[in-house]
Parts: structure tokens; sequence; C-alpha cells
């Protein structure tokens, strides 16, 4: 919707009263706080459930038979989270699922990272999802995650984020030594094999040998118990250290890194945790490596979706594949990712008729995908009729969106591993500028909307 000359009509604020505007406000509070809580998806995962325990939803595990209006969540290696609400229909007519992703393009360190170079100890990384390597030296980086002792014990990190705490970075090269690397393309400039952190240059020990290194192994032991061969065992993440932020004189925006996709996964946990029991069973799920292709256990190539919806049935004492099957082809589910807002500074890319702005509300994305559409889900029109008169009927400014210029790039979400269950799927989500880079761009507007179109989807009946 909106071409350039249309788009001040179509703004999300001129459509929302006071009241909205302050609920779009404050909601932007506590999405700012979840931010700078929760920045990797163990964090994110964390917060969920600790929000769905503190609203009265109840440990799956511990739950007897399931009756309608029973409110609970479930936990998959400490990565993917679901909320549940069951409905008083029965399962054979299908549930309402919004699927949002709470992992992010980073920095992971490698099995082996540590080093000693030219009187300083330094961090392999390998980087996670589509990023911009420029983009991310000389900016201050935190170390995130946890090292798992062959006992099994298991060590969190979390260093860098407070202001009086130590800091990482990656160096870059001086403007004055810097005339080749400049010459070179953007994406050969900062190589993969540089992306290396700055992790020390003080020598502790008399030792000949790497004593930097010695120094930094020496801090890790002492301070956290982690010994050099830990690292095999670690998932560790370096990710922007400074926090979230309002932007703009109006603090209309939000600015922070990892806004794809934790945005849908606020939005959608806060709509389901303001829900009702409805008719049909509400799942809000928030799966993990989509970044990387939807692999592994903890994404949605895998069948964590039917492994949730028959843990259901078995706790409802309806043990067969026939209904297991009818529920998933029988349902409804928003593919809750972002979409690219269209950015006055790089219009050349952007197709304004078909493409989403910032501000101008929740994005209806009916088909994602690269070079004629490939992978992706393209949704029925039935489906989407019925989405966007859910949309009006409950005074949601909306738009509809697709990812740039047709020839130009494209990318995927999780709705094509939704799609082959055969249920219904859209892409709903919030544009954002920057994308993918260490400090996202979304504005408190769509925020808002996307948790309104959230909380009416989720009691949407068949
Ligand atoms: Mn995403
Ligand atoms: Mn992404």
């Amino acid at each position: 919707m909106g071409t350039q000359d249309e788009s001040k009509n179509k703004n999300a604020w001129s459509k929302m009263d006071d009241a909205d505007i302050r609920c779009a406000m404050e909601f932007a509070k506590g999405y700012i706080s979840f931010l700078n809580t929760a920045k990797t998806e163990r964090e994110t995962a964390d917060y969920i459930a600790a929000q769905a325990k503190q609203a009265g939803f109840k440990d799956f595990e511990a739950m007897g038979t399931i009756k309608p209006g029973d409110k609970f969540f479930m936990t998959k290696n400490n990565k993917v989270t679901a909320l549940i609400i069951a409905g008083k229909e029965p399962p054979q007519k299908g549930f309402n699922l919004v699927v949002s992703h709470i992992d992010s393009p980073r920095l992971d360190l490698k099995a082996h990272p540590l080093y000693e170079a030219d009187g300083m100890a330094l961090l392999k990384t390998h980087y996670y999802g589509g990023i911009k390597k420029y983009q991310w030296v000389a900016i201050p980086l935190a170390l995130h995650g946890v090292v798992v002792k062959k006992t099994g014990e298991i060590i969190t990190v979390k260093l860098g984020e407070k202001e009086d705490e130590l800091g990482f970075t990656i160096t870059d090269l001086l403007p004055h030594l810097g005339k080749d690397q400049m010459d070179k393309k953007m994406s050969e400039a900062i190589k993969g094999e540089d992306l290396n952190i700055l992790v020390g240059s003080r020598p502790l020990t008399d030792d000949e040998k790497e004593p930097i290194k010695r120094s930094v192994l020496n801090l890790l032991k002492e301070e956290y118990g982690i010994d050099e061969d830990d690292f095999v065992s670690a998932e560790i993440e370096a990710v922007p250290a400074f926090p979230a932020r309002e932007i703009g004189f109006d603090r209309s925006m939000v600015g922070a890194y990892g806004q794809d996709d934790r945005v849908s996964a606020y939005a959608s946990c806060r709509a389901i945790l303001d829900c009702k029991a409805a008719e049909r069973t509400s799942i809000c799920l928030c799966a993990d490596k989509e970044e990387i292709g939807s692999a592994g256990n903890t994404g949605l190539q895998s069948l964590i979706i039917e492994n949730i919806v028959s843990q259901l049935l078995h706790k409802q004492n309806i043990p067969d594949y026939y209904t297991l099957r009818k529920c998933l082809e029988s349902s409804y589910a928003l593919s809750a990712d972002v979409n690219a807002a269209v950015d006055p500074t790089y219009p050349q890319v952007f197709e304004k008729m078909n493409n989403s702005f910032l501000g101008h509300g929740v994005v209806l994305t009916k088909f994602t995908g690269s070079r004629g559409k490939y992978d992706s889900n393209d949704s029925n029109p039935e489906f989407v009729a019925k989405i966007r008169s859910l949309f009006d009927q409950n005074r949601i400014a909306w738009q509809v969106g697709e990812l740039g210029k047709v020839d130009i790039g494209g990318g995927g979400t999780v709705a094509q591993y939704l799609a082959r269950y055969g249920m219904e799927v859209i892409d709903c989500g919030v544009a954002l500028l920057s994308m993918h880079s260490p400090f996202e761009i979304s504005s408190k507007a769509d925020l808002y909307m996307s948790y309104k179109a959230y909380k009416c989807f989720f009691e949407l009946n068949s």
C-alpha cells in the first residue's frame, strides 16, 4: 500500500487516537527493557518463560490432563519456547499459531578461539546469519552465552553490557593505512577471518611463550572456572554492547540490536499473555536458527511443531495419528517476522507501490522468496482475505509488503516450514530500517499494531 504521494494518509500514527498513542508509547517502554535484558535466543527463552510464569502459565511438563482454558508453556534446549492456551474446540478443527524467531545475526566464537599475536590476545569468530561484516568492527561488543563443562555444569556468560564492566571490540584499519582496503568492494574489505575480538594485552606471568594468552586463560579460570578446552562445548555469541534507545526528536522509533525478530517475539508473547481462552487453541512459538535456514533441532525445519501438537493431544487423551494430521492441516498461522522498510536514502532498491513503510502499520507479506518467489510460501487469497478483514474489524493499521524490487534480492522466513503441514500461513510483522545491522530501527506505532494484530489473530474463530 502507499506510493510516495499517498504516504501521508497511510501513516499509522494519524489513524490512532490519543489513547492508542499513549498505549503504543507505553508498550515500547516494556519492549526496550526486554531488548536490554535478552539479547540471545537463550536469554529470550528465559525471559519469556519467566513472564509466562508470572502471568499464571504453568509448566507443561508438570501438568496432568489438559482442559479448555488451561494456560501453559513448553521449552526446548533452552532456546525455543511455546506459550499455549487450550481452546474449547476439538483439535481437529485446528489451532491458531503465531511463530517468530529469537535468534539474530551475530558473531559466534570458534571451538579453538583464543590466540596471541603482536602482544595482544584475540578470539576467533565465525559469523552467524547474514551480516555486512564492515558493520561489526570498531564498535563495543559484549559476550553472551554458555560454557558447558565436561561434568555437565553450565557456566553462564554475560560480559560487556554494563557501563562500568569490561568490554570487547574488533579493530579496524586507520584511514591513513586503509587505502587498499577502501579500494576493495564492501563485501571484501573485511573478511570473515578478520573478525577477531580483542580480549587482552597485559602479561601477568613471566612465561616466555604467549604470556598474554596465558594471562587471559588464568583470568578465565580464576573468575569464571573456564579452561581453554571448554570452548569446545560452548555457545558464546558476540553481540553489540550498546543499549536499545528511543530514536527521533518525537521518540517515535526504537533503535536496537536484534529486533529481527525479537520485535515479533515480544509482541506475540505479550499478545498471548493478554488473551482469554478462545474457541481454538492458541500457540505462540518462538523458534531458533531462522537466520541460518531454520536448521538443527531447534529450527523449524525439524519437527518442533508436530512434536508440540502431539504432546498436546497426548495430554488430552487423543492418541491417534489422524487427529494430529487433521489438526495441523486445519490450523492457521502467522509467520511473525520483519520486512524491510523503504529507506529514503536508498530508493533505488524499493518498489514503492508494494514495499512497506516505517510507521504505516503491521505488514502483511503474501509471499517472500527471491528470483521468482523461490523458497517462499505464497499465501492463498482466501486466507489473505480472512486476515485483512480481521484486521479491519479490529481497527489495526496494516499495509502490504514485498522485500524490495523483484530482481534486486529477496529473503525467506519460516512460513514455508509451516505451510508444508497444509495449514494456512501468511507473513505478518513490522518493517525495519537497517535490518541485520548492529542497530536496527522500528516504529513504535508498528510495534503496537503488531501486538494488536497477533492478539486478535489468537482469538480468531474458524
Ligand atoms: Mn527474521
Ligand atoms: Mn533476519
